[in-house]
């Protein structure tokens, strides 16, 4: 093994956010209210969301948001996290190409999902919220609340996805051992957990039904707020210091990259590593590719249409526009639960539609593949998800060899899979397989949501 790491300093972490919707010629469309269908104000959110993270939702006009000293502390327990040239992967493929990735899995509990966790948590905290709520898939976004919760002094409740919930019982340990409330969903406390269970006994359940139940929570408990892992145009804005810090690293490694890649479940690590790159080319003209890779059993970026849709399966979020399977859209039981998600955040659907970035779908068994590779040449067994941006990255560093170009290549590593064993014994013992979804399928979800606007 062969690596090549640049690391930075405490004094490095960066002082502000970088909001890209300040610099987007095309501005997201705006959400709408679900029950009147008018534009969505912040004051619309402040029910459901810390008063804060409303105002950064909607916020158009500020490129940077200034990160309270409270954050940037805690930040310091793991960041600035490294950047890696993966020279060991290099050889392997034996590629002209150039392989970094940021390695955001030294966080506490694995994953990028602390950078907006922590930020989110602050704001309820500095606001008088006294209990929150929030739903995770594999149990990433869960663990990283629980932690942040604790340390601000607030009580949560975590809504885990079933299948998750007894495919990682590792991830809801962790959360119990940071002191949160852990219920697998769908669950009978909520009306929307009854509604899904009475329809279909043995559902699995979905992000989608598990971020209705924990809004119903917030809405029903007195002084609780709800949170979201993913998908808002505010927890991408937290992750970005992951590609403010990579900027920083890339010049110390005397290299810009051709193309940039992250995994895609919601958008936020996507968002978090590309943002700062995509400023670029906004403003400057850079010429960058921006890939985001996402599972073929969830192709919502590839295969879904640009719609006005539910965040949640019970529909009481705003209606976004975005890209979408639909809301009701059942992904397949795939390892890379984080991915397992119907919809893309509004920024990356405008990006997207505006053809300022490219998503690529990967089957399962490349996704292991790709990880199980890269853990063989560095050291670190990746995530599942964090394995979609892999493969994507040998994907691109192939084609550079058939051409004979030496690309210079960034993806995010979005965590590591030291709690995804079982999925990993799954594929080693040849027992994991890909997930087809046919254009039938994908279709007859669409019909449903066609008629909401
Ligand atoms: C949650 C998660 C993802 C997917 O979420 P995004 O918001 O799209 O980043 C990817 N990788 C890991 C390790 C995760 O925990």
């Amino acid at each position: 093994m062969n690596t090549k790491k640049f690391i930075l300093q405490e004094k490095d972490i960066p002082q502000a956010w970088y909001n890209v919707m300040a610099d987007m010629k095309n501005k997201p469309m705006n959400p709408l209210h679900p029950g009147t269908k008018k534009a969505l104000k912040p004051e619309d959110l402040y029910p459901i969301f810390a008063e804060e993270l409303a105002r950064q939702e909607l916020n158009m006009t500020d490129a940077w948001i200034e990160i309270p000293d409270e954050v940037r502390e805690m930040y310091k327990i793991w960041r600035p996290t490294p950047l890696v040239r993966a020279l060991g992967l290099e050889k392997a493929l034996d590629t002209p190409a150039h392989i970094y990735f940021k390695n955001e899995s030294v966080s506490p509990v694995g994953s990028h999902k602390l950078n907006s966790a922590i930020a989110q948590a602050y704001y309820c905290k500095k606001e008088g919220v006294t209990n929150i709520t929030t739903e995770t898939g594999a149990g990433q976004w869960g663990a990283a609340l629980s932690m942040a919760a604790k340390h601000f002094g607030l009580e949560l409740a975590v809504y885990m996805v079933k299948v998750s919930y007894h495919q990682k019982p590792y991830r809801r340990s962790i959360m119990q051992t940071f002191g949160a409330q852990v219920i697998a969903s769908p669950s009978m406390s909520t009306k929307a957990g009854r509604k899904i269970l009475t329809d279909h006994p043995n559902y699995q359940g979905s992000l989608g039904t598990a971020i209705s139940e924990a809004i119903e929570l917030a809405m029903s408990t007195p002084n609780c707020k709800y949170t979201l892992g993913s998908v808002l145009n505010h927890v991408s804005l937290h992750q970005t210091v992951i590609g403010l810090e990579a900027e920083k690293q890339m010049e110390m490694a005397g290299e810009y990259p051709d193309i940039v890649i992250g995994c895609f479940g919601g958008g936020s690590n996507f968002s978090g590593i590309t943002f700062p790159f995509l400023r670029h080319k906004l403003n400057e003209g850079k010429d960058i590719r921006l890939i985001a890779a996402e599972p073929a059993s969830c192709p919502k970026l590839t295969r879904g249409i640009f719609q006005y849709d539910f965040g949640d399966e019970a529909g009481y979020t705003p209606l976004l526009p975005m890209y979408t399977l639909g809301h009701n859209f059942a992904p397949a039981n795939i390892h890379a639960g984080g991915l397992r998600y119907h919809g893309a955040g509004t920024i990356v659907s405008q990006l997207k539609k505006d053809g300022l970035m490219e998503a690529m779908d990967i089957q399962q068994l490349d996704t292991f593949k790709a990880g199980t590779l890269f853990a063989q040449c560095e050291g670190i067994i990746p995530a599942p998800e964090s394995s979609h941006a892999i493969a994507a990255a040998i994907k691109e560093a192939l084609i550079a060899k058939e051409e004979g170009t030496r690309k210079c290549i960034l993806f995010n590593l979005s965590g590591h899979g030291l709690i995804d064993m079982a999925a990993y014994d799954q594929y080693l013992a040849g027992d994991l397989t890909n997930y087809e979804v046919t254009d039938e399928d994908v279709a007859k979800n669409l019909e449903s949501i066609e008629k909401i606007i």
